[in-house]
């Protein structure tokens, strides 16, 4: 198991955490995820330690100021439902503002959960232009949009919000043409009783780690936006490299034997009990093909379908 740490003490956007601290314990990338660093300066500090240390600044991209209480994306099914909501121009304003700050300071910086088009066109021309930028999306961002959450489901209520067709498309375009590097679940549990509140109530976020392989099978592979290759590197190849992991993310000779044995063409319906203590995913009940049914980790078996 690998550790991020916190980039500003206390995860508050003041001062610097004991980064070099942490990185001596051996933490692979720095994030304040959750929220943005709004601090320019802070931002500059921490991509230059990033830079020295050669590590990875995780970045969650959200303007506090501009999604202020939203729970929806803003568009029509906000609008029709009469809902507090959040721009797309909250996370465009970050990915571009340190996009620059990357850019000018020459530091490693890595986008978390891109979920807008204008994002994924951002990140293509930072990377056309040389920029040292990488980039991650979310499976429930290239399947679910906000007519999804228009059910009001507290399991479609995450952050950055479901957003439009258009993303959709966007990001597919960019996880075929490697504007995207990863795919990443951004697993947050929560407890049943805190899903269960009022949709402006009711906490962020969606478990997404065991339904992330069988998403990215069906939606990407099976319909043939990605090749089993481009899986791989998006999954396993790209996220080692991005955090240093010199003997993980490949079969090669002196690896670690980290291996998941799929079954592709498996169908089932995802079951409301999962591995995971929380159940909040939008996905049950949904037939997906493309499941794990060996995993072995350090050589040993640890799971068995
Ligand atoms: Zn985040």
């Amino acid at each position: 198991m690998f550790f991020s740490g916190a980039i500003s003490a206390k995860r508050a956007g003041i001062k610097l955490s004991a980064i070099k601290a942490m990185y001596k314990e051996g933490i692979r990338a720095i994030t304040d995820d959750g929220c943005a660093l709004m601090n320019e300066d802070l931002l500059k500090q921490a991509l230059k330690l990033s830079k020295k240390l050669n590590i990875p600044l995780l970045e969650h991209c959200e303007d506090p100021h501009l999604s202020a209480g939203g729970v929806l994306n803003k568009g029509k099914v906000s609008a029709r439902l009469k809902l507090p909501s959040a721009p797309r121009e909250a996370e465009i304003f970050i990915v571009l503002r340190d996009i620059l700050a990357a850019a000018a300071l020459r530091a490693p910086l890595h986008i978390q959960h891109a979920s807008c088009r204008e994002s994924i066109e951002l990140l293509r021309c930072a990377k056309k232009s040389g920029i040292c930028v990488t980039a991650e999306v979310c499976p429930h961002h290239f399947t679910l949009t906000d007519e999804d959450a228009a059910s009001l489901d507290t399991n479609f209520k995450m952050n950055p919000p479901l957003r439009e067709k258009k993303d959709i498309t966007a990001i597919k375009k960019g996880l075929k043409d490697g504007t995207i590097d990863t795919i990443a679940s951004d697993h947050a549990p929560h407890l049943k009783s805190a899903k269960k509140k009022s949709f402006i109530k009711a906490p962020f976020g969606i478990i997404g780690l065991e339904t992330m392989l069988a998403l990215v099978i069906s939606e990407l592979v099976l319909k043939k936006i990605i090749s089993k290759k481009r899986m791989v590197e998006l999954l396993c190849l790209n996220p080692s490299i991005l955090l240093g992991l010199k003997s993980k993310g490949s079969l090669m000779p002196g690896m670690d034997a980290d291996i998941c044995i799929i079954d592709p063409l498996k169908k089932i319906s995802v079951p409301h009990k999962f591995v995971s203590k929380s159940s909040n995913s939008p996905f049950i009940g949904k037939k997906l093909s493309g499941w794990p049914v060996l995993t072995i980790v350090g050589g040993k078996v640890v799971y068995k379908r």
